[in-house]
């Protein structure tokens, strides 16, 4: 079999086995390398622990020259070099953290091509004395780390990300390899136009991570149920909780702590040594539970992760796909689990409406939103659908709670009608709590002050509670039947696609209520 390698690739294998001690390529990491070793520019799709590392790190030691490896996490710049000097490669980074004196050696270092990789962070390498140095460095290649950051839509959108377009202007004939975890199509297009990659061969492996099981469930009480959760099956686990916003995170760690949970928080309005202290201690003691912003997780390479919450909903699938797949990296199990409801859609849909950003952007957004409820509401299989988002077709997968105790769904035209009409009843008005109210009948002053005990759907839908109505009116504003006037103490309005339904011309399916309680409990992993 090896004669049928090239030379090229021979020297490889040779490189991964005994530089790197593993004794084949992952997927497509050979094929990427050689095309690479070759002079070929490249963009790598891969999923977070899928090992774009080596794609570019062995094509820069058979090169002649020093890899330059662009990258936004100057945090972790340590730990990758300390990683490399540990196996004999000879790499170091340059940024802000460190002296003037180790940066000038380090320089010196590259113009004489004494050393393999250099890690720098983009804002460095846009300075004109970094260009210049560049110019009398030989280059083996340039490897663009992170390359969704040069998306605008995403939410690690770093603005010096797009101007490492100068590298292919001044360097035309160093190869360029693009890594990034993020892939949907839109990416994937951004990443190809501002970077000049036009040319690049595109590697995208597969996105499915099958160790990870992932859940969505009906969120009561969010706290209590990620306790539940932990205490059922994840005692002892190490662990990341996601919340939105800094206050949540505080109090979230704060109430885990409380319960017996070594909880500890993680938001960028923390002092950095205290963040430095509680990051580092998340990596190096067992079962700690990170309670975080998604500040925190970029690049953190902790392979025994069992479980990522959501305690409020992702803007993106994107954001989910990434911040979930930080779960399991040594292939174990692990659960992706999250608690979503009707406060989770109204809340996310008024941070875009109010947010400073353009027409266009906010479009983008809620689309991006729109297709992150598709997954919330989903009848189907949650891996499929994510898959699916990404561009990747997939049979159902027997692991996430709609494959393994699947939803029921039932005619909600009826149900929608009652809320429909109650909307229109009280003028679209009110907010979400008093049009339940009316709907189930309940007395309050506020009923009454407004006469709205008078109305033909007062009390309509007696039968059911409170919950109930919630989640099935949070369905109604995710499949845009109903949305939130937020400038309008968040009152609800019907839109035009509402109409149909009113009149019976649509009906629509919807996912029968469980109770949080009830919600599928499974049974820890073996
Ligand atoms: P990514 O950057 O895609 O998140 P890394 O490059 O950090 O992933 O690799 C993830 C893990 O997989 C690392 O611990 C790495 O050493 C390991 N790894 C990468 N390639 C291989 C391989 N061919 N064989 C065995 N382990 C590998
Ligand atoms: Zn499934």
């Amino acid at each position: 079999m090896q004669s049928n390698l090239s030379s090229a690739q021979t020297q490889a294998l040779h490189l991964l086995q005994t530089v790197f001690g593993y004794p084949a390529f992952r997927s497509q990491q050979g094929q990427i390398v050689d095309h690479v070793v070759r002079g070929g520019d490249a963009l790598v799709l891969m999923p977070t622990g899928g090992g774009k590392s080596l794609c570019y790190q062995i094509p820069a030691l058979i090169r002649h020259g020093v890899g330059i490896v662009v990258s936004p996490l100057i945090a972790l710049m340590q730990d990758q070099v300390d990683a490399l000097a540990e196996v004999g490669v000879r790499a170091a980074f340059l940024n802000s953290t460190q002296s003037f004196d180790e940066a000038l050696r380090i320089e010196k270092l590259m113009r004489n091509g004494e050393i393999d990789l250099v890690y720098i962070a983009p804002e460095r390498l846009m300075t004109q004395r970094c260009l210049e140095l560049l110019s009398v460095t030989p280059i083996a290649l340039f490897a663009i780390d992170e390359a969704h950051c040069v998306s605008q839509w995403g939410h690690d959108f770093r603005p010096e990300y797009i101007k490492l377009s100068v590298l292919h202007e001044r360097f035309p004939s160093i190869p360029r390899i693009a890594l990034t975890a993020t892939a949907d199509q839109q990416t994937r297009d951004e990443i190809i136009h501002r970077l000049q990659l036009e040319n690049a061969m595109q590697f995208v492996a597969s996105f499915d991570r099958p160790n990870i099981r992932y859940q969505i469930v009906e969120k009561a009480n969010g706290r209590k149920q990620l306790l539940d959760f932990i205490q059922a099956q994840h005692a002892g686990d190490a662990g990341i909780v996601y919340c939105l916003s800094r206050k949540k995170v505080e109090e979230t760690a704060e109430f885990l702590k409380e319960n017996g949970i070594t909880a500890l928080p993680y938001h960028a309005g923390m002092e950095q040594a205290d963040r430095s202290r509680n990051q580092a201690r998340f990596l190096r003691e067992d079962g700690i539970v990170m309670t975080a912003t998604i500040a925190f997780g970029m690049g953190i390479d902790k392979p025994d992760v069992r479980f990522v919450a959501h305690l409020d909903l992702p803007k993106s699938i994107e954001g989910y796909y990434q911040e979930t797949g930080r779960a399991g990296r040594d292939g174990a199990n692990a659960n992706a689990w999250m608690a979503y409801g009707l406060q989770d859609v109204v809340q996310q849909r008024r941070m875009i409406d109010e947010s400073e950003a353009n027409e266009t952007f906010k479009r983008v957004q809620g689309a991006k939103l729109d297709a992150m409820l598709g997954l919330c509401e989903t009848l189907n299989c949650r891996r499929v659908h994510i898959l699916d988002y990404f561009g990747q077709e997939s049979e159902p997968c027997g692991n996430c709670d709609t494959c393994l105790s699947p939803p029921i769904s039932f005619d909600g035209t009826i149900a929608a009608q009652k809320i429909l009409s109650t909307i229109y009843r009280v003028d679209q008005r009110f907010a979400a709590g008093h049009v339940i109210d009316v709907i189930r009948g309940i007395d309050t002053d506020r009923v009454k002050q407004w006469r709205h005990d008078q109305l033909s759907t007062f009390g309509i839908g007696s039968d059911k509670s409170e919950a109930e109505w919630r989640a099935l009116l949070r369905q109604l504003i995710a499949l845009g039947l109903v949305s939130v006037d937020y400038d309008n103490f968040s009152s609800l309005k019907l839109t035009e696609n509402s109409r149909p339904v009113l009149r019976g011309e649509t009906r629509i399916q919807l996912r029968q209520y469980k109770k949080a309680d009830k919600a599928v409990k499974h049974k820890r992993q073996s």
